[in-house]
């Protein structure tokens, strides 16, 4: 069994707490405070199912994996994604688990260890894994693949991190297929006899990509001109809003940038106030408590978590990449296709 470790600690409740009561007075106290959340090392809170190792090898046989080429990712969608391409011609594992923040994760020497018996890593790139290149590094000779090269990154518009590439090119279905790409090239050139086999496989992939856009496409369209504004956590859905004609807010840009800083969430309760917001939303690997927040001091109402940087445990209602797309998409219709003011 696998001795990978998932840290899993608890949020500042005391300050959150404290949050909670000193509002509405929030301006007044506001300024004295700032509080740290997101998911750097203080704040990380495990999904139900963190740690739960049913992800790995799942549906294959333990004795039959030792022979081939073993495959890790830097976290769970990723895993996903190469099976897809993979197949059974090779052992595909995630370094992190379901439910882990992935952006500041910590690695542990078993990890290390894991690595140092594989034949590839890949990682998302474009900023996402801040801890990939000393995981490499002390990986040893394991080659390793960026699956994001090549693709024109959106810029982060705000705060410290503006100019920066935002990381979550995998939530657009169209990008994803641009993953599928390269995972064909990095296989074939790992085990060049599977090659046709990774084609095909891709290609089977990519269709049901395909029609995963096209179903997300018009699921949102339905949504009223007015209400197309999706306020969560961490600001992981550019990609996502691109495609699909949506408005983005978040309290903050990436989960590595981790201060809700009182400017910002005071910003963000004036903009949900202002629009009229039916719904803001979280995500599943940081504390929802902030956003809870921002739903009561603007009159909102919290609309639930998404899985964006990590799936669910196999049981759970984001098994793969495709499942977690129609669950998030789910959640924003239930949220923002309501009337803000119904009528009886
Ligand atoms: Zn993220």
């Amino acid at each position: 069994m696998s001795s990978l470790k998932v840290d899993i600690e608890v949020s500042r409740d005391g300050e959150l707490d404290l949050l909670k009561r000193g509002l509405p007075l929030v301006t007044a106290w506001i300024s004295l405070f700032f509080i740290t959340a997101g998911c750097n090392s203080s704040t990380r809170l495990g999904a139900p199912g963190a740690g739960d190792p049913s992800q790995e090898g799942r549906g294959s046989d333990r004795s039959a994996q030792s022979s081939r080429p073993k495959v890790l990712t830097t976290f769970t969608i990723l895993a996903d994604m190469a099976r897809n391409v993979a197949g059974d011609r090779l052992q595909v594992e995630s370094i992190t688990k379901p439910g882990a923040e992935i952006h500041g994760y910590e690695f542990t020497p078993s990890d290390i260890e894991r690595a140092a018996g594989a034949d590839l890593i890949l990682e998302n790139g474009l900023g996402l894994e801040l801890w990939a290149r000393r995981f490499t590094e002390a990986a040893g000779d394991v080659p390793s693949v960026t699956l994001t090269d090549g693709i024109e990154p959106l810029l982060i518009g705000e705060d410290a991190y503006a100019g920066r590439p935002n990381p979550h090119a995998w939530m657009s279905p169209k990008a994803a297929q641009h993953y599928v790409d390269r995972l064909v090239e990095a296989f074939s050139t790992l085990d060049p006899e599977g090659a046709q086999q990774y084609e095909a496989n891709a290609e089977g992939y990519k269709g049901r990509l395909q029609e995963l856009d096209a179903e997300l496409r018009k699921s949102l369209k339905v949504l009223p001109a007015g209400q197309r504004l999706l306020v969560t956590c961490e600001g992981a859905f550019s990609y996502l809003a691109r495609d699909y004609d949506l408005e983005e807010a978040y309290l903050w840009p990436v989960n590595a940038e981790s201060q809700i800083t009182p400017r910002r969430m005071g910003r963000l309760i004036e903009r949900v106030k202002r629009d009229q917001v039916p719904a803001v939303f979280c995500e599943t690997t940081v504390s929802d408590k902030a956003q809870r927040e921002v739903a009561r001091a603007s009159g909102s109402r919290f609309g639930g978590s998404f899985y964006v940087d990590s799936l669910s445990d196999r049981n759970g209602p984001a098994a793969t990449l495709l499942d977690l797309q129609r669950h998030n998409v789910k959640l924003i219709r239930a949220g923002l296709g309501s009337s803000p003011d119904p009528k009886p």
